[in-house]
């Protein structure tokens, strides 16, 4: 008997990881239920698309039976590279070069929510479910929502991202602020909006720095791309700037004099950006925090472990916490959920710790000077 046999699980958030979790628990006959504050799956603007590494996220694929539909879905050649410097000069060009399906095949965010929801029991998620609080109650808990409702759970799981609300019930400890800001903007159509851009871009990625600034563009299997301005500020920059991120000709005005001396190109960016613009102070959890396992509640992904995306492995992490829990959840050996949690948490922790230290030194070394020497090395271009 594993350590969840005939308890009533509860995953908090409909994420990747989230989701992930709930099909390994339930194709091992977990009674699994996702609660999800969106009302529909389609509900918000879908980001960049995602690069998975063969050590985690295509590892909890595989673990979940979902290559196939993996492979009938990711986008080839969007791990195509390009790296340029502020007058758009291409410094580095992988766009040419035969791709293995091996290196890191791309999925866009919504293909990769359609695969995994497809994979659960229907109803198995239950929409338009914001988590507001939680009572001890009996061994488990009842969890109110806001819409009003309360669902009881002997396990609960807090995979409700950065802003986790299920997070101080382990801990106390907050996120602290990266020194790094990114503007989030969308254009739709790009081919036939801005054909220059849509033409460098070429079905893939394109990092381009300068004066330790970034702006990272990434084509979408839709037709569109997503572009992200990073750039070092005080954590209260998005405040006291003044700036209305949906005010379009404001947020021209301030990219005209943040990026002064950047190429025309990245401008038409902005000019043609299709919806409002979202500002993202980027943070990190302590690399060191911990707290005391509990029986009844664990966490996983953003919500345990928030990094800045600059080395891609966010959803990465977030798959293989839903991996590794699943497996402690239902391995015989453990006697009980708090073993297993334990263990599960120990792990997990000194895998985030590793990959948020790596990951800061990249935001950092990205907005530097040294960004594209920095680059180079990472990618073997050097
Ligand atoms: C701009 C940007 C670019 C990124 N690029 C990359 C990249 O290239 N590669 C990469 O690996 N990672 C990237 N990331 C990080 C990646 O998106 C996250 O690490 C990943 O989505 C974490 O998955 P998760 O399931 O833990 O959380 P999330 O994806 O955040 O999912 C959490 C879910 O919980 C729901 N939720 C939140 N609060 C509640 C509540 N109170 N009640 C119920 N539900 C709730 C949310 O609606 C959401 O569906 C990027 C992030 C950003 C912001």
């Amino acid at each position: 008997m594993n350590t969840i046999n005939n308890k009533k699980i509860a995953v908090i958030g409909g994420g990747p990881g989230g989701l992930t979790l709930a099909r390994l628990l339930q194709m091992n006959g977990a009674d699994v239920k996702v609660y999800e504050r969106d009302a529909h799956k389609d509900a918000r603007p879908k980001g960049a698309t995602l690069d998975l590494h063969e050590e985690s996220g295509l590892a909890a694929l595989d673990a979940a039976g979902l290559m196939e539909a993996f492979w009938a879905n990711y986008r080839p050649g969007a791990d195509a590279l390009r790296i340029a410097d502020k007058h758009a000069t291409l410094i580095f060009d992988d766009s040419d070069t035969p791709r293995q399906e091996t290196m890191r095949p791309e999925i866009d965010r919504g293909p990769l929510q359609n695969i995994l929801l497809s994979s659960l029991v229907e109803r198995t998620v239950v929409w338009d479910s914001q988590f507001l609080n939680m009572q001890q109650q009996g061994s488990g808990w009842d969890i109110t929502f806001k819409n009003g409702d309360i669902a009881y759970a002997d396990l609960v799981i807090a995979a409700d991202g950065a802003n986790s609300k299920l997070r101080p019930y382990l801990t106390p400890i907050k996120p602290f602020y990266a020194g790094v800001t990114a503007i989030e903007g969308a254009v739709y159509n790009s081919e036939i909006v801005i054909p220059d851009m849509h033409k460098l871009l070429n079905g893939g990625k394109i990092f381009a720095f300068g004066d330790e600034k970034s702006l990272i563009v990434s084509s979408k299997g839709d037709g569109s791309l997503v572009f992200y301005p990073g750039f070092k500020c005080d954590e209260n920059w998005v405040r006291a700037s003044g700036i209305d991120f949906t005010n379009k000709a404001q947020v021209l005005e301030w990219f005209n004099a943040e990026y002064a001396g950047w190429d025309e190109i990245w401008l038409g960016l902005f000019e043609n950006a299709s919806g409002p613009f979202f500002a993202r102070p980027q943070y990190c959890m302590p690399l060191d925090h911990t707290w005391e396992a509990r029986p009844n509640l664990t966490i996983l992904g953003d919500a345990a472990h928030l990094m800045p995306p600059y080395a891609g492995e966010g959803v990465n992490m977030a798959m293989l916490d839903a991996l590794e829990l699943s497996q402690a959840l239902l391995n015989k050996d453990y006697p009980d959920t708090l073993a297993a949690i334990a263990a599960y948490e120990k792990q997990m922790r000194i895998r985030a710790a590793e990959t948020a230290d790596m990951t800061m030194q990249s935001t950092e070394l990205l907005h530097s000077e040294e960004a594209i020497g920095f680059m180079m090395g990472v990618i073997g271009g050097v």
